[in-house]
């Protein structure tokens, strides 16, 4: 039974209060469910969770019953707990998470992390493994270093000392793995230090569970599920464990399994259903395994994604997610916590700002011949140092304006009026000194929204960022493909409301996100190589690719160009036919 898909497993969370609750009659009838409708390769079986302690008789009751029938078994710890006898109470600790200076809670984890290697070769932690805790012990403890610091030498010593290496001293061959939230940005704040533990852990797993965007406390992009994926893999090359969405705020069946879809395409080894008691009779469970099917088939096995690379070191924030909005406007973001000195392309948002050192970076990145794109974000911050490295003259005036006009310099028939207003962060700019790309403005003014400088070899582009991310979908499609000629190696994608996955093998797969408005509409591509035409793979239908003249880059260019119509809730797969 096991091994349903080439490219992934499927695999499901068991959590400690239905753990405690089976009957080997339940668990046998929920098996046939999930069995039925996606296939169960693997499960991750809960030891403990808050105020619950599964027996060993009954978890290995549960292992012995499902590897039976096929089902690998490994473990699982939520790091959450009551107060309890011996502790100290009424700690203002957030979802029952430790307090990892309290003896009596520290003692506690040890237990339950030895427990659990006792009885599984490989344990998984829920996201619970974060603090907040903030008691007269905790602020003690930290002394004069600031949370983050703090939270930074707790959780390398809780990680060592409480969790691994007590669970390798029970079982040697035991694999510990760290589920990360996806909240990625907080990481830092809350002790979440993926570029310490990837030494302590043996595997990393990524929280892919977007929900719904406007809704849900964490607004966050559909597009998360594959960039934080992508940026693990990134980050612990070849130790990313999987994906992990749930059903919670799931608005449209679609939503649900986008989360899927999006976790799938950036090569996650196994798909974390979470959780066995919300999926057993949910309808959302229904078409998950016929459209797990088409993507295994699609992907075409090791199919290794790859995209333009931005800049997210470890343990940073600032201007949250925005790359992330630009993979939902077709533009294929590869994000690692490394800086990709060797990359031709690079974008960078004020997060980047969290290396020291980023200016001299960027300085010799783009002097040795690279295009850097940074935003208005990164300008305000960095704007002193980048003018002083003579990068850019360019500087934010502290205003905003409106933008209802845009005009795209390169193109000479790039006027784009009366649009609905968004706005903007001026800025201000030395005329020749520096060039503009795109206009925007409103009534007898406008600024840049787009600026082009020189620098050695390369060159550094400024990109306004509207005052309201949201609002970048709200920008005209040609404005947009200003930065997306720019940012793109040799070939991009025009529209809206849809993502370009790209893989090393020359594939591209497109899919149309299923949000307002809910249509078919066009998507362009454009490519700098010689092609007859483009080729839907599952149909075999040829789409004729057209020559067009062009102005790039102050020059005039031919290029190639195809139009394909893509619907909401559908994704395909396609590769150039050459001459
Ligand atoms: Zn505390």
């Amino acid at each position: 039974m096991a091994g349903h898909y080439q490219n992934f497993k499927t695999v499901v969370y068991i959590p400690a209060e239905v753990a405690r609750d089976f009957t080997k009659e339940k668990l046998s009838n929920d098996l046939a469910f999930l069995e039925k409708y996606i296939g169960l390769d693997k499960v991750y079986l809960e030891s403990h969770r808050t105020d619950v302690d599964v027996s060993e008789e009954q978890l290995l009751m549960i292992k012995e019953f499902l590897e039976s029938k096929g089902v690998e078994v490994s473990g699982g710890i939520t790091t959450t707990i009551n107060d309890f006898e011996g502790a100290e109470a009424g700690k203002q600790r957030l979802f029952e998470t430790f307090c990892y200076t309290d003896p009596a809670m520290r003692k506690r984890l040890k237990e339950i992390s030895e427990y659990a290697a006792s009885i599984f070769d490989e344990v998984i932690l829920d996201d619970f493994y974060f603090t907040n805790c903030s008691c007269e012990r905790c602020i003690q403890a930290k002394g004069d270093r600031d949370w983050v610091d703090f939270r930074r030498d707790l959780l390398r010593d809780v990680s060592e000392n409480l969790i691994v290496k007590p669970m390798k001293a029970v079982n040697p061959k035991v694999r510990v793995i760290i589920k990360y939230p996806n909240w990625r940005e907080s990481y830092h704040f809350t002790g979440y230090v993926p570029e310490v533990q990837k030494d302590i852990f043996d595997a990393t797993y990524t929280g892919t569970e977007t929900r719904s965007v406007k809704y849900t406390d964490q607004h966050l992009p559909e597009y998360l599920s594959y960039s934080l994926v992508r940026y693990f893999e990134n980050g612990w090359p070849g130790r990313n464990g999987g994906g992990w969405f749930d059903t919670y705020q799931c608005w449209s069946i679609d939503r649900y399994l986008e989360q899927a879809y999006l976790t799938a395409f950036a090569g996650a080894k196994e798909l974390m259903h979470f959780m066995w008691n919300d999926l057993i009779d949910n309808p959302l469970v229904a078409p998950m395994g016929l459209q797990l099917k088409k993507i295994d088939e699609m992907l075409g096995k090791d199919a290794k994604p790859c995209g333009i690379p931005v800049y997210v070191p470890f343990a940073s924030s600032g201007e949250n997610h925005l790359e992330m909005r630009l993979g939902m406007l077709g533009l294929p973001i590869e994000p690692t916590p490394y800086f990709p000195a060797e990359a031709k392309k690079l974008f960078l948002t004020e997060s980047a700002l969290a290396d020291k050192e980023i200016v001299e970076k960027l300085t010799e990145f783009v002097r040795q011949g690279g295009d850097a794109v940074i935003t208005t974000g990164f300008l305000r911050e960095a704007g002193e140092e980048l003018r002083k490295a003579g990068l850019t003259e360019a500087r934010l005036t502290g205003r905003s304006h409106v933008v209802t006009r845009y005009h795209a310099t390169g193109d000479f028939t790039g006027y784009y009026e009366n649009e609905k207003g968004i706005l903007f962060p001026e800025i201000m700019h030395g005329n020749n000194m520096s060039w503009s790309l795109l206009n925007g403005g409103d009534g007898d003014y406008h600024a840049t929204l787009f600026l082009r400088s020189t620098y050695g070899k390369g060159r550094l582009y400024v990109m306004g960022i509207p005052e309201n991310d949201g609002d970048l979908n709200r920008m005209p499609t040609a404005a947009i493909d200003v930065l997306k000629s720019v940012l793109s190696d040799g070939e991009y994608y025009s529209g809206k409301h849809f993502s370009a996955f790209t893989y090393e093998d020359g594939s591209l797969i497109l899919y149309r996100y299923v949000k307002e408005p809910i249509r078919s509409d066009r998507v362009t591509i454009h490519t700098d190589r010689e092609v007859t035409a483009l080729i839907d793979v599952a149909s075999g239908r040829k789409i004729p690719a057209r020559k067009v003249v062009k102005f790039v880059d102050f020059r005039l260019k031919e290029v190639y160009e195809a139009d394909v119509m893509l619907s909401p809730g559908t994704f395909r797969k396609y590769v150039w036919e050459k001459n």
